[in-house]
């Protein structure tokens, strides 16, 4: 079973990052940040993919 300490979850926004865009932890964490923009606010084509950089999660236009 996996435990998830209250601390880990706050740290979704690091402060000493490289990257300014919104990030998220992971992979199941960004989709559901594209099905909230596109339930609310009517965004589409968006898709997720892993940073190397900050080694968190962005969301980008999907153009394919
Ligand atoms: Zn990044």
């Amino acid at each position: 079973m996996r435990k998830y300490k209250p601390s880990e979850i706050q740290e979704t926004y690091p402060i000493d990052t490289p990257c300014t865009k919104m990030m998220y932890k992971s992979e199941s964490e960004a989709r559901a940040a594209i099905l909230f923009l596109k339930d609310v606010k009517g965004i589409t084509g968006l898709a997720t993919y892993y940073c190397a950089k900050c080694g968190y999660y962005h969301l980008t236009r999907d153009f394919s």
